[in-house]
């Protein structure tokens, strides 16, 4: 297992980009994995494509699309209109149960065959969408868990855990890639790259951290 190798878990959005070029800074090999899963836009997995190829990066397409086909949620069913709006007491219709706890332990199994120790996820706890896999607690056990399972010494990392949408757009811009977070990756529920639809729930999370951040700048 070799400790300057990264896989990062990456969509083309714009969390897991950021985490990309996160990557690139921080170790000297980097790989990406991306999972289809019955995502309403098949865009999205040429958006990540795309992203790999101009970061250098080697680019795996993964079908889990099981997981999408276990219970309803509206980013794969087309027939389920998309919550807005958390509701009380219960998650938004956009849950995947168990994704990231899905795509983690596959990725950890790739990294172990490619020899990578250090795995990187764009998760945060801090813009929290009422999905519990996205939360610190989660992650931590799964690294326990990853590592008993495999007998190995992973280490997942999780850039975003923290930071808020505008502090992740101050990252991106310290890592010299703001341009290309805002104009070439895909947050949008509705499949539209760079500033979105402006009217979904991604769109308007990404948005209001943008406008926080470039006031900040006083831009
Ligand atoms: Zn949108």
């Amino acid at each position: 297992m070799d400790h300057n190798k990264a896989l990062v878990v990456f969509s083309g959005g714009q969390d897991s980009s950021t985490c990309l070029f996160w990557a690139l800074k921080h170790f000297k090999e980097v790989h990406t994995v991306t999972f289809l899963y019955g995502q309403k836009h098949s865009n999205e997995v040429e958006i990540a494509r795309a992203l790999a190829a101009k970061a250098g990066v080697d680019f795996k397409l993964m079908d889990a699309s099981l997981i999408g086909r276990l219970g309803a949620n509206s980013l794969t069913d087309t027939s389920i209109k998309m919550d807005h709006e958390q509701p009380q007491g219960g998650f938004p219709n956009t849950f995947v149960p168990g994704r990231n706890l899905f795509f983690l332990s596959i990725a950890a199994v790739y990294a172990r065959e490619l020899g990578i120790a250090n795995l990187v996820t764009g998760v945060s706890q801090t813009d929290f969408s009422g999905y519990p896999d996205c939360r610190d607690s989660f992650i931590r056990s799964l690294n326990v868990t990853i590592n008993l399972a495999m007998d190995e010494q992973f280490v997942i990392h999780t850039p975003l855990m923290w930071l808020d949408k505008a502090q992740t757009w101050a990252l991106a811009d310290e890592l010299g890639v703001l341009d290309i977070i805002r104009n070439e990756t895909l947050t949008c529920y509705n499949g539209i790259a760079g500033d979105g639809c402006g009217e979904c729930p991604a769109c308007r999370l990404r948005r209001e951290g943008l406008r926080k951040y470039l006031d900040s700048k006083g831009i």
